[in-house]
């Protein structure tokens, strides 16, 4: 019997590992992306990978917070004034999944969805792929005062609830810990559990590549246009017209632009976010530091000391606003007094986002054939794998291995 023909647009982190799984599982695949794999937002992030990822962006207490950060130009938030009309239901809807019982459903939902992370990589890529490109170090998130909010309570209960080990450090054992650190820094936070990717662009292409060793075929083109019938879907690309029994769609922050604007609708945002990658930088911190001050990572990859993080709502097509990427660099020396570069480089990225933090992983309520798989905002280097093996028992109809209601249209329209 013919293989059954699967299309996959993007390749982004998601899309390439839902393409490998379908592939290995018997399915003749196709991955498309306008752009070689890996340059969309999945090339440029902290390159976080972690079980531990679970904490919401929606927690109680937050809109405390908003104001103070709105108005603080080096702040971790910031809006384009002019953006807040066609953002607004997505806003409200984020306030109100700050509640306490909307952020703990959604932490226990990342936690089931990102728990066997790393031995899904491992899996994915060979124990040798694996060593290269993903080291396990800890995270240190780091403060100038212990935090003290209700939601910094919030969080530790989740973490706690949830199982998540971590230590506490004060003064001069956390630079004992971390040399490089401020003196400034008075309290800070090891989760030891945790991991990262010293090159999420080059992490996506070893996922490619694993798919194109098993037969998969990757086509760069750009796609305008998905038309799906009861028999399958039709891809209509810029060069080509792609068909196939079963479509998955996973374009990150563009997803939405695929759906049937009439039929399928889904209350997803981009949450712009930037980076400075620092060259030759003065020193390398050993792990991962996250500033729980200004929220941003400094992860030291293959190719730098990377600065990345904070969020900015400004819509798809605005221009970057490149002095958030500069800021990244004023907060890190705060925390990394000595920091020097050799020269650096910025990038922007848009995150997809659900107010949830949840992503939608589901069939399309409108057509059986046809699947999305977007909308994990912070975290879709964690949640990437075990997308994959949902799309793939949904595609195959097979029984799930965890509870899917979370994560349906259904709960994103
Ligand atoms: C500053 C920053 C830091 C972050 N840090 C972390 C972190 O530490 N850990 C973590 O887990 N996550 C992190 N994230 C989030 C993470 O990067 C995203 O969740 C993830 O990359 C989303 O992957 P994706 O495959 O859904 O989207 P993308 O990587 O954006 O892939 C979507 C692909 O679809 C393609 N596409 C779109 N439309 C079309 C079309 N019409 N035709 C063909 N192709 C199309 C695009 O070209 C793109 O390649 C961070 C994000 C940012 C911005």
């Amino acid at each position: 019997m013919p293989k059954k023909k699967v299309v996959v647009i993007g390749a982004g982190i998601v899309g390439s590992c839902c393409a490998l799984r379908l592939a290995k599982d018997g399915y003749s695949v196709t991955l498309i992306d306008k752009s070689m794999p890996g340059h969309g937002c999945s090339f440029g992030n902290a390159g976080g990978i972690s079980s531990s990822s679970i904490i919401p962006m929606a927690i109680p207490g937050i809109w405390k917070k908003i104001p103070e950060w709105l108005f603080d130009r080096e702040g971790p938030l910031s809006v384009r004034w002019k953006h807040i009309p066609k953002a607004f239901p997505w806003l409200f809807k984020w306030l109100l999944e700050s509640r306490e019982s909307h952020a703990k459903y959604a932490a226990h939902t990342l936690s089931e969805l990102n728990k066997d992370v790393l031995n899904q990589y491992k899996a994915i890529l060979g124990e040798e792929e694996y060593n290269r490109l993903i080291k396990t170090t800890g995270h240190l998130h780091v403060f100038k005062e212990k935090p003290v909010s209700k939601g910094d309570f919030f969080v530790k209960s989740l973490r706690d609830d949830i199982g998540v080990h971590y230590e506490e450090l004060y003064g001069e054992d956390i630079r004992n810990f971390e040399p490089s650190l401020s003196d400034d820094i008075r309290y800070a936070l090891y989760i030891g559990n945790a991991s990262y990717t010293v090159n999420p662009h080059l992490l996506v292409n070893a996922v490619v590549k694993k798919f194109e060793e098993i037969g998969g075929i990757f086509v760069q083109d750009d796609v305008k246009e998905v038309i799906a019938s009861e028999a399958g879907a039709r891809v209509v690309s810029r060069v080509n017209t792609h068909d196939a029994d079963f479509l998955v769609v996973c374009a990150g922050a563009l997803s939405k632009t695929l759906m049937r604007k009439d039929l399928d609708k889904v209350m997803l945002e981009n949450e712009r976010g930037y980076h400075l990658t620092l060259m030759n930088p003065s020193f390398m911190p050993n792990l991962p530091i996250v500033s729980g001050d200004h929220k941003f990572f400094s992860t030291p990859m293959n190719n730098g000391l990377r600065l990345a993080g904070t969020v900015e709502f400004s819509g798809l097509s605005s221009l970057p606003n490149w002095s958030r990427a500069d800021t990244l660099l004023s907060n890190a020396k705060s925390i990394f007094p000595s920091l020097s570069a050799s020269g650096s480089e910025a990038w922007v990225g848009d995150r997809p986002s659900f107010p949830s933090s949840i992503p939608l992983i589901d069939v399309s309520p409108t057509y059986k054939n046809v699947f999305y798989a977007f909308g994990h905002g912070h975290y879709g280097m964690s949640g990437a794998p075990g997308t994959a093996n949902i799309i793939a028992d949904m595609v195959s109809g097979n029984s799930q291995k965890v509870d899917i209601t979370p994560f349906s249209y259904a709960m994103h329209c």
